[in-house]
């Protein structure tokens, strides 16, 4: 078995994390091969308070720096991250067992924030409003909010941070970081990151202070200091829909702001007319790439009655041939799962469906022999006589569930018909079809696509989904507005003092 704890320490090296803070009493195994490749340590309540409470003393300074100039330290962190690029996207696949395209795929999307975040920081603009008093005039402000939150998933394990941190930090908040418990090393080579561009920041004459950017690593517990503490103005938490609601509650019951991404179960229809071609590659993609551990896989599939057989024997045809194998390897196109828990889980959903009459393609363990401590699995795709029982519920791995439908309003209803609302598509040609499938009767999601699959988002869309995938956005359009408040102000310029709806308070 290669041994992968020795290039981890060399890419963190060379991403200028230090060795000493490779020990402690967390285990990090690689889902490549299952073995341990470092620990770290867990963060105390202390440390975590400490950590906090240096973000919100970096808060009272940064948020009087120029947003521009805010900018301008978030354009150093991008250029840390295009030299940085091709080390952390090969961390990115030891720690989560991404393929070398998905892990620097992964570091460009953070690079990608950041020039959106640089080129924001000079539009964070509000509303100037016409105003029914005469002499008056009314506008709104946007000013930072605070101590910004980040907990993040094993799934995206650095991406999902560059989001939610540039653009925090450009728009004037501190941001302390919880990464998943399955993947800190990648966390801690962004910090290295982040405080080399910081240096170089605080060299052009603008000092950073302290606390600006903050990495808890632990478990569920040090997140939940993050959502408890009343120094964290707002929380940004992507996980699991159980994560989700824990922490939902938790920030609502002290009047915290929250972004959640959360759970999805998306789906795609095939209809009659799809370019089948290109219906086939999408499907395939969004199904099975990343092993199906992204929250936008597609997991639910309708197809039409008249099509249905042709497109689902070349389907199974590509399940069947897709390979399966080591990410560090150029040519696997689906890596491990990332633990045992995981391929439990795939089990136990699999029998819950054929239990329903479900008729399974795929599905088994692979590569057993070579990596006992690695799960690797064929994707399983599911043949379901209807949508019931495991097809209503998120399994975090590659299970494609396919049905059969003949109304394209009965299939947009069924694909509707799940709690979660993250990421959905159309495959047609029917332009009739396709605006009915993004109007308001249409797909209920946070993201509605048409002849492309489910995953795969720019990061110029405001990302997110409705219902139990949590109603936050992240990301691009003006997902901004959810790191600021808001003020409206109105300035009085004349010598009267008008009330507005016609009142009179004459003393
Ligand atoms: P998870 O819910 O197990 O953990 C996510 C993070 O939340 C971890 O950092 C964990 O330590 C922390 N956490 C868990 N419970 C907590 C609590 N009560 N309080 C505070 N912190 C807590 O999720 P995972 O297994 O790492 O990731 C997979 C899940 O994430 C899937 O459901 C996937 O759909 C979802 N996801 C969603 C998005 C999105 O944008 N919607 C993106 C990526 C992943």
């Amino acid at each position: 078995m290669i041994d992968l704890s020795v290039e981890a320490r060399s890419l963190l090296a060379t991403l200028g994390v230090a060795d000493d803070a490779l020990t402690g009493d967390l285990p990090v195994r690689s889902p490549v091969n299952g073995q341990e490749i470092a620990r770290v340590a867990t963060a105390t309540r202390q440390m975590a308070c400490d950590g906090i409470a240096s973000a919100h003393a970096a808060f009272q300074a940064w948020r009087l720096v120029p947003a521009p100039r805010r900018g301008e330290l978030v354009r150093l962190l991008g250029e840390e991250l295009r030299a940085g690029k091709s080390a952390l996207g090969r961390l990115v696949s030891i720690e989560a067992g991404k393929s070398p395209s998905e892990g620097l795929g992964e570091v460009q999307e953070m690079i990608d924030i950041c020039d959106f975040a640089v080129g924001l920081s000079r539009q964070l603009h509000g509303l100037t409003i016409a105003t029914e008093r005469p002499d008056h005039r009314m506008m709104e402000t946007w000013h930072p909010l605070g101590v910004t939150g980040v907990i993040s998933a094993f799934n995206f394990p650095v991406a999902v941070w560059s989001w939610n941190a540039a653009l925090a930090l450009v728009c004037g908040n501190p941001v302390v970081w919880k990464p998943s418990e399955k993947t800190p090393l990648t966390a801690l080579a962004c910090q290295a990151l982040f405080h080399r561009a910081a240096a170089r920041f605080a060299a052009s004459g603008t000092a950073v202070p302290d606390g600006l950017s903050v990495l808890l690593t632990g478990g569920r517990a040090v997140g939940e200091i993050l959502v408890d503490h009343p120094d964290v103005k707002l929380v940004s938490a992507t996980g699991s829909t159980d994560m989700g609601r824990a922490v939902g509650q938790r920030l609502a019951a002290r009047f915290a702001r929250a972004i959640l991404e959360l759970g999805g179960n998306n789906a795609a229809i095939v209809t009659p007319s799809a370019d089948l071609e290109l219906a086939l590659r999408g499907v395939a993609f969004a199904a099975m790439g990343t092993a199906g551990q992204r929250c936008t896989t597609l997991r639910r599939l309708f197809v039409h009655d008249a099509i249905y057989d042709g497109f689902v024997a070349r389907l199974k045809s590509a399940y069947a041939t897709v390979t399966v194998g080591s990410p560090l390897e150029e040519g696997n196109l689906v890596g491990p799962l990332i633990d045992a828990a995981a391929m439990d889980r795939m089990q136990r959903a699999l029998e819950s469906a054929r239990a329903l009459g479900g008729v399974v393609t795929g599905g088994h363990r692979e590569g057993a022999a070579d990596w006992p401590d690695a799960y690797y699995v064929r994707p399983a795709l599911v043949e379901m006589p209807e949508q019931a029982g495991p097809v209503l519920d998120e399994t975090f791995a590659p299970i494609l569930y396919v049905m059969k439908y003949s109304d394209f309003d009965r299939a947009v209803a069924l694909q509707n018909a799940v709690p979660q609302g993250l990421s959905s598509a159309v495959f047609t040609t029917d332009l009739r079809q396709a605006e009915r499938f993004l109007s308001a009767a249409g797909s209920d999601c946070g993201i509605a696509n048409v002849n492309i699959g489910t995953s795969g988002a720019e990061i110029g869309g405001a990302f997110g989904g409705e219902k139990e995938t949590g109603g936050g956005r992240e990301s691009g359009s003006d997902a901004w507005k959810g790191y600021m408040r808001r003020a409206t102000n109105t300035i009085n310029y004349g010598t009267t003092l008008p009330l507005a709806q016609g009142v009179s308070f004459d003393i």
